[in-house]
């Protein structure tokens, strides 16, 4: 980190502030919350701004003090400083992919695919804010010129979990901002720090002071105030639908606009006919990287009976050989789990499923001789669709087998859950593809390849309860930043005399 975001050093350990009216400053109470590396506790990466109902009235104030002056810039101004925000996070892709690592857990890999998929956002955003935005109808009156403007909302909340740190705030920030808007951000209080690194990219490209602000802390402290506060017009949350469906009885209750990402409990479906080497690896893919911390991670694979044998073999060969550890290695191919407390509940979900009498075919418990919070790659068989491994997000390395008859009860049990998030189908049958992509209660949908997955460009988001039915990212974004202004225009009636 180079410059101003940190505020101060503690015992050699660096201090960040939150970002308010476009400077760093301690929280209003001068507390802060130490952030570790849950590969190795031991290691403190950072001490961070716990900041509270003060702090956000303040991040608000200045939002909203910004938000006349960002919504009156051209749309050409405000993309030019995402681009050159995408090119200061370019440059810093390899130290803040490795500091990802370090924070979240996923391997080093996955954290510089992440940091370049933010920007790659930036980018995106970049260019969509110069798309064409209205549209221009036919009116009953000849000489009227009919249209529609779309325009920023205000102030909006963002909110969002610590298993894409970087990813998920800017798919939701950068859209609020090349839309007009201005932004509060309360990040995950697990990875305040790929918060930091995204603001500052933003600032020092020089976004006007108050349009984006940082405020770290905790869901009860920032969080609440945030979503209650009158001013604030939009808020946009991924999470757990706990949280979420609370969120949304608060701000939804006072007339704010709403969108909400939740969980998933995601099916792969492999039919007879499909190629078993590549569905294994996509498969184990889905399930086991970032540990099984995807939203959109296989959960369960939905196997046709005459095939499920072998392919649970061959996925309890491939699941066991998973190496398991320190993600700065390059040999790593699972970290660990976010937190002490996800460790103990995967575990203790895996030894309540065991104790049920469901069978393990690999892993199960914590690898031994390493400090941090790891859970062994595990895999269950012959699971029941009904039970809590078969119906549960669990939020880790564990994969349910489920065999079944045919392609029908394969869709019947993928759309058994309360979730609809991602779907996969491994077949080389396009008709069963075709009535797979029909009859799937899922908003992503993939045929041959792994559940897990987004591209910048297109619409993000679920079914049912993963989602608030609108959609993140690409041309979707502009639905829910922006709000219709229809115009009816005609000339005066002494036009022209
Ligand atoms: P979470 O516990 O719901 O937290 C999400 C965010 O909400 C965090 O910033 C959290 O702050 C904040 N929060 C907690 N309580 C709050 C409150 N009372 N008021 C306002 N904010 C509050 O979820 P998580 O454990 O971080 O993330 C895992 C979940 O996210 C999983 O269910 C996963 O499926 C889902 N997810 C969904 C998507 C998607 O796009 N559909 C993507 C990724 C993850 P603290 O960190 O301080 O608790």
């Amino acid at each position: 980190m180079t410059d101003g975001t940190i505020i101060d050093h503690r015992d050699g350990v660096a201090v960040y502030g939150n970002y308010i009216g476009g400077a760093w400053i301690a929280a209003a109470s001068g507390e802060t919350t130490e952030n570790r590396n849950p590969s190795n506790p031991d290691e403190l990466i950072g001490h961070f701004a716990s900041s509270g109902a003060e702090d956000v009235a303040a991040a608000v104030g200045a939002a909203e003090n910004a938000f006349a002056g960002w919504a009156g810039t051209s749309a050409i101004a405000r993309a030019n400083i995402l681009y050159h925000a995408s090119e200061i996070l370019a440059s810093r892709i390899p130290e803040v992919g490795r500091e990802l690592a370090r924070e979240e857990g996923k391997t080093l890999k996955e954290g510089i695919g992440e940091t370049t998929r933010a920007v790659a956002i930036l980018r995106y955003f970049a260019g969509e804010v110069q798309q064409p935005i209205g549209e221009q109808y036919s009116s009953m009156n000849p000489s009227t010129l009919l249209f529609t403007l779309r325009e920023p909302l205000g102030v909006c909340g963002i909110i969002t979990p610590w298993n894409f740190p970087i990813a998920i705030p800017a798919w939701k920030i950068v859209p609020a901002l090349a839309f007009g808007n201005t932004v509060v951000f309360k990040p995950a209080s697990l990875t305040p720090l790929c918060a930091v690194y995204l603001t500052q990219a933003l600032a020092e490209a020089g976004l006007p002071p108050g349009v984006l602000n940082l405020v770290t802390g905790s869901g009860q402290a920032v969080g609440d105030p945030l979503v209650a506060d009158d001013r604030v017009v939009a808020v946009s949350f991924t999470g757990s639908d706990v949280v979420g469906n609370e969120m949304k009885k608060i701000a939804g209750g006072r007339g704010a606009k709403v969108q909400l990402e939740l969980g998933g409990k995601n099916p792969a479906i492999v039919l007879a006919d499909a190629d078993l080497d590549h569905a294994v690896t996509q498969v184990i893919n889905g399930a086991m990287m970032s540990s099984g911390q995807k939203c959109t991670a296989t959960s369960r694979a939905i196997v046709d009976r005459r095939v499920a044998s072998e392919l649970a073999d061959r996925l309890g060969a491939s699941i066991s050989a998973l190496k398991v550890g320190d993600p700065l290695r390059d040999s790593t191919q699972i970290g660990p789990l976010i937190s002490a407390e996800a460790a103990d509940r995967v575990v203790g979900e895996i030894d309540t499923a065991r104790q049920a009498g469901v069978a393990l075919a690999a892993g199960g418990g914590r690898p031994e001789g390493l400090n941090g919070h790891f859970v062994n790659p595990t895999l269950f068989i012959d699971v029941k669709s009904d039970s809590r491994l078969g119906q549960e997000e669990l939020f880790g390395p564990v994969l349910a087998v489920i065999p079944v008859d045919d392609v029908d009860e394969a869709i019947s049990v993928a759309n058994s859950v309360r979730f609809g998030l991602s779907a996969s189908l491994f077949t080389r049958d396009i008709a069963r593809a075709l009535s797979f992509i029909q009859k799937i209660q899922a908003g992503i949908v993939h045929v041959n390849s792994e559940t897990a997955g987004a591209e910048p460009h297109v619409p993000f988001g679920g079914y049912k309860g993963s989602s608030s039915y609108s959609r993140e990212q690409g041309k979707a974004s502009r639905e829910f930043y922006t709000q219709v202004k229809t115009v009816y225009f005609d000339p005066p009636p002494s036009s022209g005399s």
